[in-house]
């Protein structure tokens, strides 16, 4: 026997319901914002993605799926979204008809230890908007994301958490300033994070490793940027407290990328233990022109697809059941006029099921009960004589003849 690959798995029909629902709603709310779906290849170049997200990262460097096409060139299978975006975005030369809004929904491939939730073929959500520059894109793209999470039914059991990551001007600065308040510090540090202190002291501030008392003292990138990161900052949290959107401000939220400007921002989850970030976004100002392209603004963020439908688990997620459950018992006439009245019903817009099987009215019975279809439609012999059908309502027991005509408007009528 073949089975799956270990750290992937099928999605069985009994949960894609609740990925068709998140799917649905994605969509929707993206539409209601002027996103447009951005479908992209699964596989890339690997060079995109040591320039996106990093030669050093543990992405690149440690997760990729990479293969050899027969061609003999290196492609990877897309670690995440953002970079086919970008990369879309300049090949395409889009920076002349700004804005530019896309979003994307698809499988991402790394190569991680499998856990719970955590699947080497995962799925992900996200929207990337290029252009402008100020707080009103940024303060627009977190409502989008709490619009979201609350139409999926956990909106309430999400907190939104911002901070600034400063800006060229400013960052080099407080870099400085943290590496030294660090470096005195150096030996109460985690092995990890003295060994990256010089490279990216940034890191400290979001490692679980480190002293809550340590964390506490160090500066803080907000009280040290410059006037415009400033400014950019008052004015996301003032259209935040426009919309009534409760945010908490986390000094220690960081991205470990020089092309994150300004906004970085999570929606965070209460109840999924440490990894609880349900989505993640935030300004990347840099990222066109470090991969090539004309200088442009953008922001964005990205959703993991398992992690939301854990938290959707408990919720009522809507199940696809048929409008009707059609049983027929007879010879072939009885089965042809069966066939006709399902065509009829579906081109009328109904979800039927037919029973193909054979067997006994009462074995058929009891599969239109599990269908949980709310009405059953029998046809015997004498309804095919007659043209007529029998309805059963499940839920009362409840049964009544009806013309073939007069069927379809009882249904319709029950169904609107
Ligand atoms: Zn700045
Ligand atoms: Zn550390």
């Amino acid at each position: 026997m073949i089975q799956t690959v270990r750290g992937v798995r099928d999605i069985p029909p009994e949960e894609s319901a609740g990925w068709l629902f998140l799917e649905e709603q994605a969509r929707r709310i993206f539409q209601q914002y002027g996103y447009r779906e951005l479908r992209t290849p699964i596989f890339e170049r690997v060079e995109l993605f040591a320039r996106a997200v990093g030669e050093t990262s543990d992405i690149v460097e440690k997760e990729m799926y990479l293969f050899q096409d027969r061609g003999g060139e290196t492609l990877c299978l897309r670690p995440e979204g953002t970079a086919s975006a970008v990369r879309s975005f300049i090949e395409t030369s889009r920076h002349r008809s700004l804005p530019w809004r896309v979003f994307y929904m698809g499988p991402m491939f790394r190569y991680e230890r499998p856990q719970k939730g955590r699947y080497r073929q995962f799925h992900q959500i996200g929207c990337e908007l290029f252009g402008p520059a100020g707080p009103l894109a940024d303060a627009e793209m977190m409502a989008l994301v709490l619009r979201l999470l609350e139409a999926i039914g956990i909106g309430s059991a999400v907190t939104l958490e911002i901070n600034s990551l400063g800006c060229p001007v400013c960052r080099g600065p407080y870099r400085e300033r943290l590496t030294a308040h660090l470096h005195e510090r150096r030996t109460q540090l985690c092995g990890n994070c003295q060994r990256r202190l010089e490279r990216n002291p940034l890191r400290v501030l979001d490692c679980k490793e480190e002293d809550p008392a340590l964390l506490h003292e160090v500066p803080r990138m907000l009280d040290h940027v410059c006037d415009g990161c400033q400014e950019h900052f008052a004015g996301l949290t003032g259209h935040l407290t426009d919309l009534q959107l409760p945010f908490r401000i986390n000094p220690f939220m960081v991205r470990g990328l020089d092309y994150y400007h300004r906004t970085a921002f999570e929606a965070i989850a209460t109840g999924l233990g440490a990894q609880n970030a349900v989505a993640a976004g935030g300004r990347y100002d840099g990222l066109v022109a470090e991969m090539g392209g004309v200088s442009t603004p953008a922001v964005g963020f990205a959703m993991g697809m398992e992690r939301l439908l854990l938290l959707m688990e408990e919720q009522r997620i809507p199940v696809v059941r048929p409008d009707l459950y059609l049983v027929v018992a007879g010879d072939r006439m009885v089965d042809g006029y069966g066939l006709q009245l399902a065509e009829q019903w579906r081109r009328a817009g109904l979800r039927v099921e037919m029973h193909l099987s054979g067997g006994s009215m009462k074995s058929q019975m009891k599969h239109a009960g599990r269908s949980l279809a709310p009405v059953t439609a029998l046809i015997g012999t004498q309804e095919t004589a007659e043209q007529t059908v029998t309805l059963k309502w499940m839920e009362s027991g409840v049964q009544e003849s009806l013309s073939a005509e007069r069927v379809l408007e009882r249904l319709l009528q029950t169904n609107a």
